[in-house]
């Protein structure tokens, strides 16, 4: 059975972008409309920026930064379930603070480490934080968050340098999205997550991708920019999950994006550290985080593999920087979008949304449930930037 509503391109979609919001999409026109599909990326492997490999040495790391996958979607978990099985962690982060690594989120235990409290009950906690709390009434900003709720002191010691350093400006700047993901407990679990669902793809990442690519209804074109094939592809449809902005040859000016400058090694020692992560919020440290990813893998070798984050201005983009001009100049380029026929925006990037892995999944499922709603009952694709 072909494609009924696209019958005439060589290709029902070009999809541009092979991470996770062009691959589900992909995966789902293929195998459920059995759509022709061409996806591109400019870069010369599939999986954006969860991408894994091995390394020279043969362990298996994250080439852009430490990626931990976890979710409260039963949706999300039994689609990507398809493609993978898994293997169950955790993932704890310690932060180095006058000069102990100290859990973070900060939990009752951060808070004994740190000024010898001997606070034992989570009500001992909650006192103890809200007697550092200096309330703010209108929250808006990464910093307004952070010390509404446990205060100035705790705030410089873990958010303030670490942000100025990750986002390259300061957290009052910044919208209290940012801050907030990070919660505060005053009981003692050190999970950096409280999802219902964490886990590793058991084979990692790429092994995931090419599972759910596997349909030969999918050319893959790989090292292939948008900017090279624009026009000369044959295709009913457009999904576009690179920069909107880049989209549109930045006709408002560039949307700003936070990127890093990954320092991979591989050291001759079994263990570096003692966790998968540990942050330095420190200024005087000019990275923000150490990975090491057999924590993650679980894989046994006699060295390991350690990734250093320096935060960078320029490079690729990475993260869309919430603050409300920001939002506003998205809003142009999403205003465009939505008046440009034939193209759907879906992704981290082309939706400008500081987005974990499985909010992109569950953004391309909806994404795609809409087109599908729409080729059962015979329209056409209408343009779209996928819903927030
Ligand atoms: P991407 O993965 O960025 O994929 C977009 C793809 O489009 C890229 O491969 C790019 O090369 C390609 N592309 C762009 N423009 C063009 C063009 N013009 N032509 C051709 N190709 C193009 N999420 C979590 O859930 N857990 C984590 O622990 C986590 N850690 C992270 C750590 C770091 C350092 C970073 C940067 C992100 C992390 N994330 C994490 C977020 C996660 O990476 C994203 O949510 C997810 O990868 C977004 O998928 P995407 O498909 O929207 O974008
Ligand atoms: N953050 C911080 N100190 C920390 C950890 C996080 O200040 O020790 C702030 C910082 O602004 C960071 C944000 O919280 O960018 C979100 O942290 P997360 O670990 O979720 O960042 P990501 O993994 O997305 O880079």
């Amino acid at each position: 059975m072909s494609f009924v509503h696209q019958p005439k391109g060589r290709y029902d979609y070009l999809i541009v972008g092979a991470g996770f919001a062009g691959s589900v999409l992909a995966e789902r026109l293929a195998n459920e409309h059995k759509a022709r599909v061409l996806l591109i990326d400019r870069r010369d492997h599939i999986g954006g920026n969860a991408y894994d490999e091995l390394d020279e040495a043969g362990i298996l790391y994250h080439k852009y930064g430490p990626h931990i996958f976890h979710t409260n979607s039963d949706q999300v978990v039994d689609y990507l379930s398809q493609f993978t099985a898994w293997r169950p962690y955790e993932h704890r982060v310690l932060a180095q603070v006058r000069g102990q690594l100290v859990p973070i989120p900060i939990n009752r235990t951060t808070l004994n480490m740190l000024f010898d409290a001997g606070l034992e009950t989570d009500d001992e906690a909650a006192a103890f934080l809200a007697a550092r709390a200096e309330p703010v009434a209108d929250i808006r900003t990464s910093e307004d968050v952070v010390v509404n709720a446990i205060g100035r002191e705790l705030y410089e010691l873990f958010f303030h340098g670490y942000t100025r350093k990750q986002w390259g400006i300061d957290p009052s700047l910044l919208d209290k999205q940012v801050t907030q993901r990070i919660p505060t407990r005053t009981n003692t679990d050190d999970r950096y997550f409280g999802d219902t669902f964490q886990a590793m793809p058991k084979d990692g990442y790429t092994a995931m991708f090419k599972t759910m690519l596997a349909n030969p209804l999918i050319e893959r074109r790989l090292g292939t920019d948008y900017r090279g094939v624009r026009g000369q592809v044959d295709a009913g449809h457009l999904i576009f999950t690179g920069p909107i902005d880049e989209y549109f040859d930045f006709r408002f000016g560039k949307l700003p994006y936070r990127s890093l400058r990954f320092d991979h090694r591989i050291l001759d020692q079994q263990q570096y550290q003692p966790v998968a992560v540990v942050n330095y919020p420190s200024p005087d440290t000019p990275y923000t985080r150490i990975s090491e990813y057999k924590h993650l893998t679980g894989q046994t070798h006699a060295k390991t593999s350690i990734t250093y984050e320096y935060p960078a201005a320029e490079g690729d983009p990475y993260y869309p920087i919430p603050r409300p001009e920001n939002e506003e100049l998205f809003k142009r380029y999403q205003a465009l979008a939505d008046a440009t026929p034939g193209v759907t925006f879906v992704g981290r990037l082309a939706t400008y949304r500081y987005y974990n892995m499985d909010q992109i999944v569950g953004q391309a499922l909806a994404t795609f449930r809409k087109m599908d709603d729409k080729r059962r009952l015979g329209g056409p694709q209408e343009s779209a930037v996928a819903a927030a």
